[in-house]
């Protein structure tokens, strides 16, 4: 089965391929430059335009996913702006950390809403998937991408950038998202 997966970015797809290594789905990439404005309020709505947009330009199935970092004590942000919070994924990591000096709840949570699309257009399934955890004092680790450095695991000591891929795939959010569209579509689409 192949389905066109509506993300131009790299880290999400190695994610999502090393997910599904195995299991009879070949993830096709929009054409290059594929960047539909992402003009929603909520991870649900901005996951929706990328898998319609995608949709359009291939009328197969089409998977998007929209995902990033939310600090309760930042009323939710970065939240759906994560990508967009700084110029570079340091300088997005350096303003969370200056944005939370001298605070001392640091609950944090990533999240990922995935959208899957069937060929005729209509939205098939809608998943979302929480990570839990918490924003460090300082960034750790090398694996993963974003805002890993600075994200510490609920019940761990552990950044998620000092997980192994494998181990960041059994617990992100995005697998969890994953998992749900993966579910979903061996018992209705096959
Ligand atoms: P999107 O491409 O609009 O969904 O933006 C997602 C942004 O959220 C990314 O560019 C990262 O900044 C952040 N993000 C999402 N998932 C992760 C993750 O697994 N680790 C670290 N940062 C993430």
């Amino acid at each position: 089965m192949k389905i066109v997966l509506a993300t131009s970015n790299p880290n999400k797809v190695h994610e999502i391929n090393e997910m599904i290594a195995g299991r009879g789905i070949e993830f096709i990439l929009p054409p290059e430059g594929f960047d539909p404005v992402e003009n929603g309020e909520t991870f649900e709505e901005n996951s929706l335009i990328k898998a319609k947009a995608a949709w359009e330009i291939s009328k197969t199935w089409t998977l998007a996913d929209d995902s990033g970092l939310c600090i309760d004590a930042l009323g939710g942000k970065p939240g759906i702006h994560s990508a967009r919070y700084a110029e570079t994924p340091q300088k997005r990591i350096d303003r969370v950390l200056r944005e939370l000096v001298g605070v001392e709840d640091r609950t944090a949570h990533f999240e990922c809403c995935m959208t899957l699309i069937n060929p005729q257009g209509n939205v098939e399934k809608v998943v979302k998937g929480i990570c839990e955890g918490s924003i460090a004092y300082e960034q750790r680790g090398e694996h993963g991408f974003g805002y890993d450095p600075v994200f510490l695991l609920k019940d761990s000591d552990k950044t998620m950038a000092e997980l192994t891929d494998d181990e960041k795939n059994k617990i992100s959010h995005r697998s969890k998202a994953l998992r749900g569209i993966l579910e979903y579509l061996s018992i209705n689409a096959r």
